[in-house]
C-alpha cells in the first residue's frame, strides 16, 4: 500500500509484519515493547491516527507519522441486500478497486474477502475470471477489508459480530501466497486480529507446491474449488486451473495433507445447469472423494449476463444432493445470498472506471467473486 505523499513514499503500516515493525522501531532507537504498543493500537484498537496513540511520546508519534502511512483504502461504495448481505467496494492507492462481502448467518456475519484485483485463471463460471489479472493485493490491502467491514458493522450498530473470514472473493489466494501468508499470520495473531483457526478458511483451486505449503502452516481451514468430478470436465469449465494442477495430482496432494481427527477439507462444487449436475457426475464425484476426509459444499450457479451457464434445475440439485448423502457423504447445500446486489457466489467483478464516490448505498453496485458466498 505504498503511496506518494508530499514527494515521499511512506510505507503503509498495515503492510508491515510484526518483525518489520519491530525493526522500524529499533531504527528509531525504540525498545521492542514499543512495537507491541503500536501493533495493538493498529490491529486491536483500530486507531486511525498516530497522534491518538497516547502511551507513546509526542516525539515518537510525530516520527511515526512522518515515516508510516496509517490510512486505510477508501470505502467508495456500499450496497445492502434485502437479505442483509452487504457488499463494499474499496478504492486502492493506485485507483484499482476490489470488493468484499459481509454475509449474515443466524447470529453473526461472515466476511468474504479478495486477494487479487482480477484473476488470471479465468474459470468459465466466474465473473472475476472475465476481468483477467490486474495485480496482487498487499497483505495490508487484504486485511483492510477486515478492518473496514468491521467499521461498517459498528456504524450500522449491528448486534451481530463479524465471526468468520473466508478467502473466497476476487482472486486465487495461493497465487498471491506471500501476501496471503503475511495477512493470515496477522489475522491469527492474538496480539493482532486474533481470529481462531476454525474461523478462517482459504479457498483455492489448488496451486502446486503452495497448496502443501499453506496446509503445513495450519493457519486456516482449507476449501478446494473442485467443481468437476473428472479432468475432462474440469478442463472444460476451469481450463487454466486444470492445467496448473491436473485433477489426479490435486487429489494426491489433498490426500497427503495430514488432518486432525475431526478436521475435514471442504470441497466446493458449483452446480451448473445441464453441465455438471447430473447423477453420472454425482457418482463420479462420490468415487473421486471416497478416500478423502471431506465435506461437500454444493452451490447453485448464479446466472450473470456475461457467463455462459444457467442455474441448475431444483430437482437436479435435490437428486444430486440426495445421491451423495445416500453414499454417506457430508453435504451442505449453500443458499446464495446477496443476489440482488450481485454479491453472490461467482458474481464479484470489479468494473474499472466505475464512479461511485462516497459511501452511498447503491442497490446495484457491480459484483464479482472466487466461488463461494
Ligand atoms: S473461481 Fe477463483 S480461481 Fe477461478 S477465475 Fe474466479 S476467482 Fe479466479
Amino acid at each position: 500500500m505504498n503511496r506518494q505523499d508530499n514527494q515521499q513514499t511512506r510505507a503503509s503500516v498495515f503492510d508491515l509484519s510484526y518483525s518489520q515493525l519491530e525493526a522500524r522501531m529499533q531504527g528509531l532507537g525504540q525498545p521492542s515493547f514499543r512495537a507491541r504498543q503500536v501493533w495493538q493500537w493498529i490491529w486491536q484498537k483500530g486507531c486511525p491516527d498516530f497522534a491518538r496513540m497516547t502511551n507513546l511520546s509526542k516525539e515518537l508519534r510525530h516520527r511515526l507519522a512522518q515515516e508510516l502511512d496509517l490510512r486505510l483504502p477508501a470505502l467508495s461504495g456500499l450496497a445492502s441486500s434485502r437479505d442483509g448481505t452487504k457488499k463494499g467496494l474499496l478504492s486502492l492507492y493506485d485507483g484499482q478497486e476490489v470488493e468484499w462481502v459481509l454475509i449474515p448467518d443466524k447470529d453473526h456475519f461472515t466476511l468474504c474477502l479478495s486477494t487479487q484485483v482480477g484473476c488470471s485463471l479465468g474459470c468459465t463460471f466466474c465473473s472475476t475470471g472475465r476481468m483477467g489479472f490486474v495485480r496482487n493485493l498487499t497483505s495490508g490491502e487484504i486485511l483492510a477489508q477486515v478492518l473496514i467491514a468491521t467499521q461498517v458493522l459498528e456504524e450500522a450498530r449491528s448486534s451481530w459480530p463479524l465471526r468468520n473470514i473466508v478467502f473466497m472473493g476476487m482472486g486465487e489466494p495461493l497465487l498471491n501466497w506471500s501476501q496471503v501468508h503475511k495477512g493470515l499470520t496477522i489475522l491469527r495473531d492474538p496480539m493482532g486480529l486474533g481470529f481462531s483457526h476454525r474461523r478462517v478458511t482459504v479457498s483455492t483451486v489448488g496451486v502446486p507446491g503452495t497448496l502443501t505449503a499453506f496446509a503445513q502452516t495450519g493457519l486456516a481451514s482449507l476449501a478446494v474449488s473442485l467443481h468437476a468430478p473428472n479432468q475432462a470436465l474440469r478442463r472444460q469449465i476451469m481450463p487454466a486451473a486444470s492445467r496448473l494442477l491436473p485433477l489426479s495430482d490435486l487429489m494426491d496432494t489433498l490426500q497427503a495433507i495430514p488432518l486432525k481427527p475431526r478436521q475435514r477439507i471442504t470441497v466446493e462444487y458449483i452446480l451448473l445447469g445441464g453441465v455438471n449436475d447430473g447423477l453420472n457426475q454425482a457418482r463420479d464425484l462420490n468415487r473421486l472423494l471416497s478416500r478423502l476426509k471431506c465435506k461437500i459444499n454444493l452451490i447453485s450457479f448464479n446466472p450473470a449476463p456475461e457467463l455462459p451457464y444457467t442455474a441448475p434445475d431444483p430437482d437436479a440439485v435435490a437428486a444430486f444432493e440426495h445421491f451423495l448423502r445416500s453414499k454417506g457423504q457430508t453435504v451442505t447445500l449453500r443458499k446464495s445470498k446477496g443476489q440482488d446486489i450481485q454479491a453472490a457466489c461467482g458474481q464479484l467483478r470489479n468494473s474499472p472506471g466505475r464512479s461511485n464516490a462516497g459511501s452511498a448505498l447503491e442497490p446495484n453496485m457491480e459484483r464479482g467473486m472466487h466461488a463461494q458466498t
